[in-house]
């Protein structure tokens, strides 16, 4: 099961309890508030179906690490807050979700090891989909095409658990973009960059996935969310090339 492997995993698993799959508006869009809000009950379900690391030494590590990050992103969009939390768990893992809640894995931590910029750059990047707003127009996108039934009763309606199933497996088919996570990445570097993190520690930590990968039968769940190919490595490091010689800025012609 790849449930909260990825954000839209983690959307999708709580939308299929959420939702009754009874009809209602569907207004198609989000505004912030009602992303913040889908996020924080997303939210709330991931806390309780995961064992959340609450050790102090980690989380003073992660915190510090994530608080120039997520200063970074409140500055490219400042109408939501950003939290990052530790997912107890041996995955390789890490995503956000609506509305600012971003989740790292102690299975990546570990992988990691002691590159702090590594680990910059990583929650750069999922913070980058909430600034982008990736989850929000997939939804959006599903909306339209009539896949979400109602989305606006999740607003309304008291956590009452009920299981659509067919819808659930419906919404496990929403993805992510390799442009989405093209333009996460791109974002990403540039939170790092300019929180003072080297941003070279994305390439390596893409090197720390290629490796894992080829060590085991099993590929990581954030290198399948986000395939390491050599074409995504040169791509980063022309980034960081652009980034450094432009004061942490892009130029408009920059290409994604
Ligand atoms: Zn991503």
């Amino acid at each position: 099961m790849r449930l909260i492997s990825g954000a839209l995993g983690a959307i999708v698993a709580a939308l299929a309890v959420l939702s009754t799959g009874c009809s209602g508006p569907i207004g198609g869009s989000y505004n912030t508030d009602q992303e913040i809000k889908l996020g924080r009950k997303v939210a709330a379900q991931v806390e309780r179906s995961n064992k959340m690391d609450l050790d102090p030494s980690d989380n003073e590590r992660i915190q510090a690490i994530a608080r120039p990050i997520e200063a970074q992103a409140k500055l490219a969009r400042p109408d939501v807050d950003y939290t990052v939390k530790i997912i107890e768990s041996k995955e390789v893992n890490a995503f956000s979700l609506p509305g600012g809640f971003v989740y790292i894995y102690t299975g990546l931590i570990k992988a990691a090891g002691n590159d702090d910029d590594a680990i910059a750059c990583v929650l750069g990047h999922e913070c980058a989909h909430v600034v982008r707003r990736h989850a929000i127009k997939q939804l959006e996108q599903a909306n339209k095409q009539g896949l979400l039934v109602d989305l606006v009763g999740i607003f309304s309606r008291s956590d009452a658990a009920y299981q659509v199933a067919s819808l659930g497996s419906q919404l496990q088919q929403l993805h992510y973009s390799r442009e989405d996570e093209y333009e996460a990445d791109k974002y990403g570097l540039m939170f790092a960059y300019n929180a003072g993190f080297d941003p070279y520690g994305m390439p390596r930590f893409f090197t720390v996935l290629a490796n894992l990968e080829k060590g085991s039968q099993a590929t990581p769940p954030w290198a399948s969310d986000h395939p390491v190919t050599s074409n995504r490595i040169d791509r980063v490091n022309r980034l960081i090339e652009v980034l450094r010689a432009n004061h942490g800025k892009y130029p408009e012609d920059t290409r994604e």
